[in-house]
């Protein structure tokens, strides 16, 4: 996708009125559709939704360049979500299949402003199973698209229409790369990287123009993912974790994950990561108490609406959207 302009970022300072155009009001339609097809599957699956939490003492340190936003908690410094895949352990270990409608905040670096697809505000739906490994919930997670893609495609064909959009109902299971895979690819079309980086969104923006359905990039190296993501006992310094892209250049829709779970494995992680273990008392002292093994992923509701109603950027996909460096309301 083509960069943004400056102009077309200052119509976010009126982001009041673009909520009253016709687009935009499709697009919502639309969007409460796709809520409703993501309840309707995972529902029918056994999964219990719950209220996510939105502040905390600690919050996800993986976000790539984003920064975490604090807030003064009665003389604490305490952090809003950033992702709050911290607290799904233990949620799962309780009920066994869990989602939670996420509201998370990334301080996202400046130059995210141009990508279209990059928000400060955002929402992810965080869905975890316990006793069930990263292939089990790469399923869940494909068959989660693959329902709602079929679910808005019947019930919003007007919608699309105005829009313009033909949407494929891509039917699973999807193709799996693996990162090793993946970077052959890319180097074999003009752009390398280098093994053990987290691959860029223009890297995730080129595979998802090559593929011709929605495809998986398993088994990240060590190093590009946070602590959680656990390490492949059988194959060191790969983790079992995985994320799923969108085709026609969408780029990345999900990422998900085996967790560690043994007390001394995240320890041990968090060191590797140059993560404080002193920051994570209370996340450590569950692992203590012991949780299940779990998996499970998180995917972007601004994104996955952006994939559907094939929107040139994110931020025509929900009402007033915040993009870094922009003072909208
Ligand atoms: P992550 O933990 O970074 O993999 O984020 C999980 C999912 O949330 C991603 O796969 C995206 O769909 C979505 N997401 C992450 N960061 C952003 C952002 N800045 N703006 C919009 N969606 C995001
Ligand atoms: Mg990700």
């Amino acid at each position: 996708m083509e960069k943004l302009t400056l102009a077309e970022l200052e119509i976010l300072e009126k982001s009041y009125l673009l909520v009253r155009t016709k687009r935009m009001k499709t697009v919502l339609k639309i969007q409460a559709e796709i809520f409703k097809g993501i309840r309707d599957y995972l529902d029918s699956e056994g999964f219990t939704e719950l209220l996510p939490p939105i502040i905390g003492p600690v919050t996800d340190p993986g976000i790539r360049g984003a920064k975490q936003a604090t807030i003064d908690f009665y003389g604490r410094e305490y952090k809003v979500m950033s992702s709050a895949i911290l607290y799904k352990q233990m949620m799962a270990t309780s009920l066994g299949k869990i989602y939670f409608f996420s509201p998370n905040v990334r301080l996202e670096p400046l130059e995210t402003a141009y990508t279209g697809r990059h928000l400060v505000e955002f929402v992810q739906v965080d869905v975890e199973e316990a006793h069930a490994d990263y292939y089990d919930v790469m399923r869940t997670a494909e068959r989660l698209l693959a329902h709602t893609l079929g679910y808005v495609k019947d019930n919003c064909s007007k919608q699309l229409e105005e829009l313009g959009r033909d949407l494929k109902v891509y039917k699973p299971p999807y193709p799996r790369l693996t990162y090793a895979e993946a970077l052959k690819i890319l180097a074999k079309n003009g752009c390398a990287i280098e093994y053990g980086v987290e691959i860029p969104w223009e890297g995730e923006e080129l595979l998802s123009k090559l593929m011709p359905e929605p495809f998986f990039i398993i088994d990240y190296p060590k190093g590009s993912r946070g602590f959680y993501d656990m390490e492949d006992p059988k194959r060191p310094g790969i983790l079992r974790d995985f994320d799923l892209l969108y085709p026609e250049g969408y780029g990345e829709a999900a990422s998900g994950a085996e967790r560690e779970y043994i007390y001394e494995n995240v320890v041990a992680r968090m060191r590797e990561n140059g993560d404080d273990p002193t920051k994570y008392g209370w996340y450590l002292e569950m692992l203590r108490v012991g949780v299940s093994p779990t998996s499970g992923f998180g995917i972007g509701v601004e994104r996955l609406t952006r994939f559907i109603c094939s929107l040139k950027t994110v931020w025509e996909a929900r009402p007033y959207p915040k993009v870094a460096g922009v003072y909208s309301p």
